[in-house]
């Protein structure tokens, strides 16, 4: 037997091609079992060292097949006198050895077979191999899942954005997260934010904050409400479900580590001001005549507003407002963390605008070129045609282009009147 497992097999094949090997060849498996037989029942052991002999002649030969036979008679009829009829010799001598080229046929056949069957595994071996490296590098990306996990202190009882998002991404698929987990994260923002404003509206309190002293009735309130929920499932959700390739092709992306802090926080700045640039110019075009007739109006319906009007248009307004928030990121390809950030901050942002509060503590007192509620207010209660002050954030893009004019002598009189929020 050769060293390579097959190779044995392989040996056998020489029986095939050639007859005078055929009595190399152990046909049974008893003879095989019984290495005293082996040469013997087979009756060439004389003929081999006959052989092994240097010009071993045909005579020789000769005479030795005529020796064998008794032991061949004995193989084939076992049990029965050695035949000395020459021609009934030959003829056992003919049907075994037809006998022994059947059976090495057979054994090529199985060696082919058993071939194909070492191949077909070896072609499994090699997909295993493959499967082996997937599975330990996705092993790794897990363990530097988990490293990046665990680098927030022991001390703090509350999950990180870290943690939090690891969780996230390991029970939900991105699609999931980036479309039905977006419109949660909104829905869940905007109505905690904006009901604040309808509760202090009906109550009366902080009404010496309150921009206007007009309110809304329940009715108006409610009808805002009603059909924020309808637009919110019949447009928002749709648009994000389908815009979701669209944010796949531009870059998205969910995986773990977490953008820089920096990263995140220079990323979300641009986006502010990209989304107050086109949102000036949406704004002042949907304040055209047509467009404000038959689009704008809706959401200038709430002339007094509160938190949830800021979301209350049109529907075609409504997917112009969210083409104006998700092109910064749209252009950055931005981590699904930064985006919800931004999202979060963005609808914070326009329900403060939309409040009708102005605080002592409200982000326009402390934070330079920021519109807020007081600038958002104005731009509700005048009419459509005077009002300015189109930006949704910052206060630059009216005063740059001269359309916050009204707003600013509304001012410069309040501050003459002594008043001062
Ligand atoms: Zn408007
Ligand atoms: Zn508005």
């Amino acid at each position: 037997m050769g060293s390579n497992p097959g190779e044995w097999l392989f040996d056998y094949g020489g029986i095939v091609g050639g007859d005078s090997y055929a009595s190399d060849f152990i046909w049974d498996a008893r003879v095989i079992d019984d290495p005293s037989a082996s040469s013997t029942m087979l009756g060439f052991g004389v003929l081999h060292n006959e052989d092994n002999r240097p010009n071993g002649s045909l005579k020789k030969r000769t005479r030795v097949e005529s020796c064998a036979a008794p032991d061949l008679c004995s193989i084939m009829d076992p049990g029965k006198p050695p035949k000395t009829d020459k021609f009934a010799i030959l003829s056992d001598a003919t049907r075994l050895l037809n006998q022994l080229r059947l059976e090495a046929k057979k054994f090529k056949e199985s060696n082919e077979a058993l071939q194909e069957a070492i191949k077909n595994l070896k072609a499994d071996k090699l997909e295993l191999r493959d499967e082996k490296l997937r599975l330990k590098a996705e092993k790794e990306r897990i363990e530097q899942m988990l490293k990046a996990t665990r680098t927030a202190p022991q001390f703090i009882a509350q999950p990180t954005a870290a943690t939090l998002h690891a969780y996230l991404i390991t029970h939900f698929s991105e699609f999931q997260l980036a479309t039905v987990g977006t419109f949660l994260i909104h829905e869940s923002v905007f109505f905690l934010s904006g009901l604040p404003s309808i509760y202090f509206e009906r109550s009366g309190l902080f009404s010496k904050y309150k921009i206007q002293k007009k309110s809304n009735t329940s009715e108006a309130q409610e009808k805002c409400i009603v059909r924020l929920v309808l637009y919110h499932v019949c447009v928002n959700l749709p648009v994000m479900l389908v815009s979701y390739p669209t944010f796949r092709f531009m870059g998205l992306r969910s995986s773990l580590p977490l953008p820089h802090w920096s990263v995140i926080i220079s990323q979300i700045i641009f986006y502010f001001i990209l989304e107050d640039f086109v949102f000036y110019w949406g704004h002042r075009t949907l304040h055209t005549k047509w467009l404000y007739k038959h689009v704008h109006s809706i959401h200038h319906e709430y002339a007094t507003p509160f938190g949830l009007t800021s979301e209350y248009a049109h529907p075609a307004e409504i997917l112009f407002l969210g083409f104006a928030t998700v092109v910064g990121p749209a252009l950055t390809g931005p981590h699904l963390f930064t985006l919800w950030l931004w999202m979060i901050l963005r609808v914070l942002e326009t329900v403060e605008a939309h409040s009708g509060y102005h605080f002592p503590w409200s982000p326009s007192n402390f934070l330079p070129l920021y519109g807020g509620a007081d600038f958002h207010d104005y731009h509700h209660r005048v009419l459509y045609t005077k009002s300015g002050n189109y930006a949704s954030t910052f206060v630059y893009m009216d005063w740059l282009f001269g359309t916050d004019k009204g707003y600013r002598k509304l001012k410069a009189v309040e501050e003459v009147e002594g008043k001062n929020y």
